[in-house]
């Protein structure tokens, strides 16, 4: 938490502001931009007043609590997953991440598909709806000469022999690596991985959607409006994609937002066209440097995701995005188990994936684990008296939900 300049208390005047913005907020129609960068400034102490304010404190987590019992109710849903990161052989070299290598170097892997599927096989037998594939952009990676043509065969393999699995894969950067190497355009890449079963993206590759932040923390990656294109198309081609952010490093309070703004216009866009996907879930990523590259470790002065910003920032995430886009997740690789089920009272209903293997936060240095049963998940959301229940990836439920004894 930033440390005030000047700590003075609220004006009446600002204190009517602000609840006035608390309680359009609980309506659920988002705030607009300024009110969000007030939000994030008065809750961070960044504008001068006490950040230790616990009324106002108290006052932002309840305000996303309650939004967050009106628009999705009290139940805590989790999904049954596997995590294969199936290369870590990347052209890139972002400044937060720890994972990447360069072929044939110490520590760089290359899965054949046949370790692919023998992951994908085990993760069915503990009872997975779903595999998450992600991996570094490796430009060996092609069959006969082209990109598209490997990506699409891993679907291809995998639905053969799983076709109940729920295949959630590869990044906007994924895609956009795919369309370059191929010359393609994105709607070709999307739709010829849909046609081989591919059911939704993962919105990572997002880190902050401004590019002045980009320019610095993964100036290799692609840039914000091809992001949001990709995002976009997917919607309409009906692939639904989750939403992400990686904050907590050298962004401001205004991009955060700015940020936001973007995740909902796209939104407001798919529902405005009437697409037949949209943006399932919006999951905040505190950034990790314990083993990231120094520079931006140094740049950013943290090793560990700082929780208290965290969770203003996922407070203000869930009254900014109101009704758009309803369901929020925190992470609990990089905020460990404890950090991620307070983060549902600041206004998250999801815990996200049981992941059974994570290598890319925790080769950063995350401390949360690398997977977790589903009984871990459903004894934590027991402990703060809210109902567990097992979704799909698309938020269909699983089974019946599970309430937690009351008392
Ligand atoms: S974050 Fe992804 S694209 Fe960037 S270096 Fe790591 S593996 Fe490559």
């Amino acid at each position: 938490m930033m440390t005030p300049v000047l700590a003075h208390p609220l004006t009446a005047q600002e204190r009517a502001h602000l609840n006035s913005i608390f309680e359009r907020a609980l309506q659920g129609h988002g705030l607009n931009p300024a009110e969000g960068v007030l939000l994030l400034n008065w809750a961070t102490g960044l504008d001068g007043h006490s950040p230790d304010d616990q009324l106002g404190l108290g006052q932002l987590r309840n305000a996303a609590d309650q939004l967050r019992a009106k628009l999705v109710g009290p139940t805590v849903t989790y999904v049954i997953n596997r995590n294969i990161n199936f290369t870590n052989i990347c052209e890139q070299h972002c400044g937060f991440c720890a994972f990447r290598r360069d072929a044939n170097t110490p520590g760089a892997y290359w899965l054949d598909f046949e370790a692919i599927l023998g992951k994908a096989s085990q993760a069915v037998e503990l009872g997975a709806t779903e595999i998450c594939l992600q991996g570094g952009l490796n430009p060996q990676a092609q069959i006969k000469g082209s990109t598209l043509a490997y990506y699409a065969t891993m679907i291809r393999e995998i639905k053969a022999a799983f076709s109940q699995l729920h295949l959630h894969a590869f990044s906007p950067q994924e895609i956009e690596f795919i369309a370059r190497q191929d010359q393609l355009s994105f709607a070709e890449v999307l739709g010829q991985l849909q046609a081989a079963g591919l059911d939704s993206l993962p919105g990572t590759a997002a880190e902050v959607l401004v590019d002045r932040v980009r320019q610095i923390i993964c100036p290799e990656k692609l840039k914000t409006p091809a992001w949001l294109e990709i995002v976009s198309t997917a919607h309409r081609l009906g692939l639904p994609t989750t939403s992400t952010m990686l904050c907590g490093h050298i962004e401001t309070p205004t991009e955060q937002i700015q940020h936001l703004e973007q995740l909902r216009q796209l939104q407001q866009t798919a529902l405005e066209n009437d697409y037949p996907a949209r943006i399932t879930e919006f999951i905040l990523l505190p950034y990790v440097g314990e083993h990231a590259p120094p520079a931006l470790r140094k740049r950013v002065g943290r090793e560990q995701p700082d929780l208290a910003a965290t969770l203003v920032l996922t407070a203000v995430a869930r009254l900014y995005l109101g009704e758009w886009i309803p369901n929020h997740q925190p992470s609990w690789v990089k905020l460990g188990l404890p950090g991620a089920i307070t983060a549902l009272a600041w206004g998250c209903n999801d815990l996200g994936g049981t992941l059974m293997e994570e290598h890319i936060t925790t080769m950063a240095g995350a401390k949360g684990g690398t997977g977790m049963t589903p009984e871990a998940l459903q004894r934590a959301i027991a402990s703060i008296q809210r109902p567990a229940q097992q979704r799909t990836t698309l938020y269909q439920p699983v089974g019946d939900a599970i309430h937690a004894p009351l008392g």
